[in-house]
């Protein structure tokens, strides 16, 4: 099998072999850009090797011997003999972008006695950088020899020669490279000399860089599976260090954090690759280049423009400036800030580049939820103190207690603190710390810096180059304008302005987004599920119509039995020995409950609104303190010992199987009575104020047909004497029944025979399938997603293969008994993007989630559909 491609012999639909940056500088070459030649070696080939220790001598070796060949004449130049030198670098490539999260290793061929010949011809501050570079890549990749080890070697010498490395003479040059071996040897590591075991050895490393450690969590974080393996590209090098008419430098065709259609990078004159990355030196932005490399300049934004063009999307560039010559080094769709993103999209759209099918599939849910996370309360902004101002380099807003590593911020984290990851510059080893942190505060690097395309990636607040702070990572202090800073002072980031405040701010909740409401009317139209609310207090009512649920898919009515003076009358209820006393409490309940149906139906209009009658077990409402149960028994004039005896009365052993749902309304029909006639009382006042409602009662926990029969019946005969008594004309209502038992999904058709509609309460469901407890499922399931047991959260993501299964059984039981009635899903999972097609599929109606998750949830039901 093919092993090697050259550039000019792929092409971008070829990324599963050769990687997206290898796909990319094939389509590139062949696309006609000054793409400096190479080739890459598939990503099979790395499967091959990790797996098969000798793979490399027995299989490659001869192929990657002819392709440097070829290179060779591709060039005109020589890796191997001493004229002419032909330098590479092995690059990393996978399918998935994982920015410096693999290696790369530039600058390879030199050794001792090329460096001398490649010096006489440019100059030897050149050659000499070029060759410090290679043998710190090469032993930091190969070896595992920190970087830092050899910067603090050439550090030495600067402070010694009192000079930049860019004045030493060529002995001092030399001393520099003597000093580096001699910290190979040290490790008992030899830096080769033959160009050749340079390129195999570095080959091999940038295959085993695919399991290294921050390669993997990246890859756990972004659902990238494990065994595609990265491409290894070998490319002729191009010199952005060669002088003051070469750079290197990293460009987006649009601002990846707003979407701004504006030409948006960076550039270091006389520096190579990964200097702008690493944020080591701050980079200038890219419109200066306009007056320093004019020519450059303009061929860089005629062949940004064939790119964007080409791929139909924003592109993020690299690079290089060699003595006024342009090289494009690579191409990617470029990663984006939510905001961005969808701004991007419906720019697209707009020009007629995209269909508006196409940009509902560049959003992802994930990025809906970042637009509508929290930003800074504007009230509490304007007396703010502010402590400094960097680059906005991924939008957010959030508080929490300063770290300054990596680790400090994993235990703190652990702790269950909220921390803030501050520090000079991120590095892909700070990735763990980055995950658990509210947000990133970088000294230096700009926004093309690994702290700032890192949190991009992951949606979390970053500021980055705020030179305002002088972060010293050893004393663990932050100082700024005189101020010093330790570990758990508390700080403020605002990623969108990029301004950092000395305090802990409350944030809101921002709901006008004009581009998120036009993407999310595109999915409406497509969608074949709607998408309702689980929803009861006016606040999140009010919020879940504006994020356009189309109604209410359940609103709890539990919360209507606490608070001060509710509980009470509930205790007085629930602990009654006589008909007086039971009949008081019934009636001060009623008054709550008429003035809560009352707002609740007003907020949500003619919109369906689904009302959950009483769940809980009765003895959820009783104290347990015994100084409490005193209290209560003063309020209540009974004796402590007898409130004491009735609460040992109703306990329950299994309680989240025992006398609760259904089971309640059947043994005391009063209570489920009272709260119907509360919703049909407030509805009748509405309807006579002019008002639509629609009224939808569920009947929680039903498993037996006779058990719907008795509750409806009792209700249906409340609520006709409601009607009876005022003269209103009855307006349109429904009673229907949660679905989350197992035994309700077997006997669905019967069940459907008595219900206008279902609701598959998945929790519970899923709970009484696996029989797992929802509240002490965090005990063991760690340990089954470890071994593999699990691989989810069955009350996250549905359980498709069991939970899935008897969903589908009910719909299709449902529908042959009553083909038209609703049915929805108001368990957690509803709101789960992964779950949603497979419920399209079973034949739901809705899905229903909490407020905030709707406008994720609409964006998934549109994408269901396509
Ligand atoms: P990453 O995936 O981490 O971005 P790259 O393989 O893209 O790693 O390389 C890192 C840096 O080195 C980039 O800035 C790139 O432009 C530079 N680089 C890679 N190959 C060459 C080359 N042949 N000539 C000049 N610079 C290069
Ligand atoms: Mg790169
Ligand atoms: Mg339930």
């Amino acid at each position: 099998m093919k092993q090697i491609y050259h550039f000019n012999e792929g092409n971008t639909t070829m990324k599963d072999l050769l990687g997206g940056k290898g796909a990319n500088l094939a389509e590139m070459t062949q696309l006609g850009l000054p793409v400096p030649a190479g080739f890459t070696i598939t990503t099979t080939a790395c499967m091959q090797f990790l797996q098969q220790d000798d793979y490399f001598e027995q299989s490659l070796k001869e192929e990657v011997l002819k392709a440097i060949y070829r290179l060779e004449t591709e060039t005109g130049k020589s890796f191997l003999a001493d004229s002419s030198i032909l330098l590479v670098s092995v690059r990393s490539g996978a399918k998935f972008s994982m920015p410096g999260m693999m290696d790369t290793i530039l600058n390879l061929g030199l050794n001792d006695k090329k460096v001398r010949d490649f010096a006489r011809l440019t100059t030897p501050s050149f050659a000499y950088d070029c060759y410090r570079r290679l043998m710190q890549m090469f032993g930091d990749v190969v070896y595992g020899i920190s970087k830092e080890q050899f910067d603090q070697i050439l550090q030495k010498f600067e402070t010694t020669f009192d000079k930049a490395p860019s004045y030493f003479s060529l002995a001092e040059q030399q001393e520099v490279i003597k000093a580096y071996k001699q910290l190979f040897d040290k490790q008992h590591k030899n830096f080769p000399q033959d160009p050749l075991e340079q390129l195999f050895t570095a080959i091999k490393a940038v295959f085993q860089s695919w399991n290294n450690e921050r390669a993997q969590v990246y890859r756990n974080l972004h659902d990238i599976p494990f065994d595609l393996g990265t491409a290894v590209n070998v490319q002729s090098m191009v010199f952005g260090n060669s002088g003051e008419k070469s750079a290197t430098g990293v460009a987006f065709t649009r601002n990846p954090a707003t979407g701004e259609k504006k030409l948006f990078g960076e550039f270091l004159p006389n520096a190579q690759g990964e200097d702008v990355v690493a944020g080591i030196r701050t980079p200038q932005t890219i419109d200066k280049l306009k007056q320093l490399l004019p020519v450059a300049y303009s061929d860089f934004i005629d062949y940004a423009k064939i790119l964007e063009d080409h791929y139909k999307d924003m592109q993020d560039i690299e690079f290089t400036i060699e003595n006024g010559k342009l090289y494009i080094l690579q191409t990617r769709s470029g990663k984006r800030t939510a905001q961005a993103a969808l701004n991007i999209a419906l720019d697209l759209v707009d020009d007629g580049t995209i269909t508006k099918k196409e940009a509902l599939l560049r959003i992802t849910p994930t990025m809906v939820e970042q637009l509508i996370h929290p930003i800074f309360d504007p009230a509490e902004l304007k007396s703010a103190k502010v402590l400094a101002k960097g680059l906005p380099a991924s939008p957010g807003a959030a508080s929490g207690q300063i770290v300054f590593t990596a680790e400090r911020a994993k235990e703190l984290h652990e702790e269950g603190k909220k921390v803030i990851l501050v520090r000079q510059e991120t590095s892909p080893e700070d990735i763990e710390g980055m995950v658990v942190s509210e947000a990133i505060v970088t000294s230096r690097g700009g926004m093309t810096s690994h702290a700032a395309v890192v949190a991009r990636g992951m949606g979390t607040c970053c500021v980055a180059g705020c030179e305002e702070l002088i972060v010293n990572e050893t004393t663990q202090t932050v100082t700024c304008k005189g101020q010093t800073l330790i570990e758990g002072s508390t700080i403020s980031v605002d990623g969108t302005t990029g301004t950092i405040y000395q305090a802990e701010l409350k944030t809101v909740r921002p709901t006008d987004n004009q581009n998120l409401q036009r993407l999310l009317n595109w999915a409406d139209k497509e969608a074949k599920l709607m998408v309702r609310a689980n929803a009861e207090n006016i606040q999140d009512l009010s919020a879940a119509i504006n994020f356009g649920a189309s109604g209410i898919g359940l609103a709890r009515t539990e919360h209507m039995f606490f608070g001060e003076k509710r509980i009470l009358e509930m205790r007085r209820l629930i602990l009654a020995e006589d008909e007086t006393s039971f009949e008081v409490a019934l009636q001060r309940l009623l008054d709550f409950q008429q003035d809560d149906f009352y707002h609740m139906l007003q907020t949500v209009g003619e919109k369906p609104m689904v009302i959950r009658l009483l769940d809980p077990p009765m003895h959820e409402f009783l104290p347990t303190d015994p100084q409490t149960i005193q209290q209560l028994a003063k309020q209540l004039e009974k004796a402590p010992e007898q409130i004491t005896k009735q609460i040992a009365q109703l306990h329950e052993t299994n309680p989240m199987l025992g006398h609760r749902g259904c089971r309640l309304g059947i043994t005391e029909a009063r209570i489920y009575q009272m709260q119907v006639k509360a919703i049909f009382t407030s509805a009748i006042k509405l309807t006579q104020a002019g008002y639509s409602v629609k009224p939808e009662i569920m009947i929680p926990l039903v498993a037996e047909e006779k058990e719907l029969i008795e509750v409806k019946n009792s209700l249906l005969r409340t609520i006709k004497n409601l009607f009876e008594a005022s003269n209103v004309e009855p307006f349109p209502f429904e009673i229907g029944t949660m679905i989350e038992l197992p035994r309700a999904c077997m006997t669905a058709d019967r069940l459907a025979k008595h219900a206008d509609f279902f609701s598959f309460g998945t929790n519970d469901l899923t709970q009484m399938t696996y029989g797992f407890s929802r509240d002490d499922i965090g005990k063991f399931l760690p340990i089954y997603k470890e071994k593999g047991i699990l691989t989810q959260d069955p009350f996250q993501t549905l359980d498709q293969a069991g939970v899935g299964k008897l969903i589908q059984t009910a719909v299709k039981k449902a529908r042959q008994t009553n083909p038209n009635m609703m049915i929805g899903v108001c368990g957690e999972v509803g709101g789960d993007p992964n779950s949603i097609s497979f419920f399209q599929q079973a034949g739901v109606d809705y899905v229903s989630c909490s407020a905030y998750r709707i406008p994720a949830a609409r964006l998934a039901c549109g994408q269901a559909a396509l």
